[in-house]
């Protein structure tokens, strides 16, 4: 064979391509196979209610020291702990709302908790698509919706206190059907149990599952399990920079109702009753320093000492209502690792909102100022996600609907308005959002915090309060992370301000809010009646 000759070349060549092809063909044949060996992955969501991220210690806030949360830290240590993720609308059902639809309270339709009616369960949600597409579904804990939980294959949620649930003799409902009173077990340890309860012994094995179990703690009236109270009794714990604040500056902030020195009842701060009290009276009693009414344990206790007392008194209870959150992750997270469900399970923890732990002075949520408006978010996926990797991108409760859908597979509805974070999971290229939106509407029931809306950027925040008065509010954050230096209407912020704006009048258009100031007034002052309670 002469090398020279070109026809014995291109004969050759060919044979060498048909191999490639061959080779390919036969590589695609193989990859195809593997994936659909690959199982779509299972999902357990975790969250706990009114967990801000000053105390978890992962976030190596200001209480990261004095209270470490270790199981939960697990979770970003193995994972994705995001810094900068946001509520839509910081209070209770309208957060779950958000996070089960993808979309904002106004197009959802569950804006408030007091007067919001419930939550319309006949439209989409992210567990009734993963159904959809073969997964097993379940929720249980607090739901606080109202309506029965739809989208589930099994549910057991709580329904005691117009579905806030309580510490202990916790009443649950199973299916939509048997009504439960839990006596043995503090909420916390009950949740955590028939979650691995359901995992273990109550799915179908053949499915991929998702499982949403969310505890009450350590939301008001923090009450923790009685095996933590010596946790922390022995030292006073530190108080936040902002904890004298004295709201100059800022209208709305000083009407507020939250304050721990003069808006903490006496239950709030479990002070024990007198006897003979007959339960109306018990009631006033325990009642007594909501509408900021002055009350102290014992007369010598008086202005600063009382307020730090108080605090600190607050402050515990919260932290050792974490710690049973805390305890009851690991023992999940133990359970999957012993039961080989470890490396195909997506592990999330949130919490509905954040918390004021005397920041501002406050206990309570509402305000889009960041102890309340950032949400924990952390997220695990062995061999996927990258360990101990942290993401400081916008993001927003909606996202967590498209977010999940997208890693099991699934495209997220048209309609749904978050965005999949999901390449940012992974490590590939995503598109930055600049801005969030915030909306929040309920007033004056409770705490009265003006209705507001605002829009954040990675330095800036533009707050306008607009329901019975007409207040701005501009923060720097990288110069004031605090938020107590409002900068709106000062020499120099002009062409900040007005590209805020901008940006504000664009992101209301964008997802639909809009509507003139008198409909979103209104919006506050609609009343519809919850119809849970009468129903059970
Ligand atoms: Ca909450």
């Amino acid at each position: 064979m002469s090398i020279g000759n070109p026809l014995n070349r291109k004969y050759t060549y060919t044979n060498q391509s048909l191999l490639f092809f061959v080779l390919i063909f036969i590589f695609t044949l193989h990859t195809e196979s593997q994936n659909s060996d690959k199982k779509a992955p299972n999902i357990v969501f975790i969250m706990s209610d009114d967990h801000s991220v000053s105390s978890i210690s992962a976030y190596k806030d200001w209480l990261a020291e004095v209270a470490p949360t270790p199981n939960i830290d697990r979770i970003a240590n193995e994972g994705m702990l995001m810094n900068t993720t946001f509520n839509t609308n910081s209070i209770c059902g309208p957060s779950r709302a958000a996070i089960l639809t993808g979309k904002y309270a106004h197009v959802n339709g569950f804006y408030k908790n007091e007067g919001g009616g419930d939550f319309d369960g006949n439209q989409q949600t992210f567990p009734k698509i993963l159904q959809q597409n073969g997964y097993q579904t379940a929720v249980i804990g607090k739901w606080h919706l109202g309506t029965i939980p739809t989208g589930f294959d099994y549910s057991k949620v709580m329904i005691n206190h117009g579905g806030q649930g309580s510490y202990n003799n916790t009443v649950y409902l199973e299916n939509g059907r048997d009504t439960i009173r839990e006596k043995q077990r503090h909420s916390t340890e009950q949740v955590a149990h028939d979650a691995i309860n359901w995992i273990q012994n109550k799915r179908d094995k053949d499915k991929p599952f998702m499982l949403m179990y969310q505890f009450k703690a350590p939301h008001r009236p923090w009450t923790p399990n009685r095996k933590f109270d010596s946790l922390f009794s022995d030292k006073d714990l530190p108080y936040p920079e902002t904890f004298n604040d004295d709201y100059s500056g800022r209208l709305a902030a000083s009407e507020n109702m939250l304050e721990i020195e003069n808006h903490m009842n006496r239950k709030d701060l479990k002070l024990t009753p007198p006897s003979g009290l007959s339960k109306k009276e018990l009631n006033k009693w325990n009642r007594l320093g909501n509408n900021g009414e002055f009350w102290t344990p014992n007369d010598s206790l008086q202005g600063e000492d009382l307020k730090k007392w108080k605090y600190q008194r607050y402050i515990k209870d919260y932290l050792r209502c974490v710690a049973g959150v805390d305890e009851s992750v690991g023992k999940m997270l133990d359970y999957l690792k012993e039961n080989n469900l470890e490396e195909n399970t997506i592990i999330v923890y949130t919490s509905d909102q954040g918390f004021y732990l005397g920041e501002h002075g406050w206990f309570d949520k509402r305000w889009m100022y960041e102890p309340s408006f950032r949400m924990p978010f952390m997220i695990k996926y062995p061999n996927n996600i990258k360990p101990g990797s942290v993401n400081n991108e916008l993001l927003l409760n909606i996202d967590f609907a498209p977010t999940l859908l997208d890693l099991a597979g699934i495209n997220t509805p048209e309609d749904m308005q978050g965005e999949s974070f999901k390449n940012q999971l992974l490590n590939k290229e995503y598109k930055k959002r600049n801005a969030v939106y915030y909306h929040y509407y309920e007033y004056p029931f409770w705490h009265k915090v003006q209705p507001h809306y605002g829009v954040r950027t990675n330095r800036y925040k533009l707050i306008h309060y607009y329901y019975n008065m007409d207040e701005w509010e501009l923060f720097d954050l990288s110069e004031d992370k605090n938020e107590i230096n409002n900068l709106y209407a000062k020499e120099g912020f002009e062409e900040i301000t007005k590209d805020l704006k901008a940006e504000l009048i664009q992101l209301q258009v964008k997802y639909k809010d809009d509507m003139s100031l008198d409909e979103m007034r209104k919006m506050t002052d609609t009343r519809i009646k919850r119809i849970y309670n009468s129903k059970k």
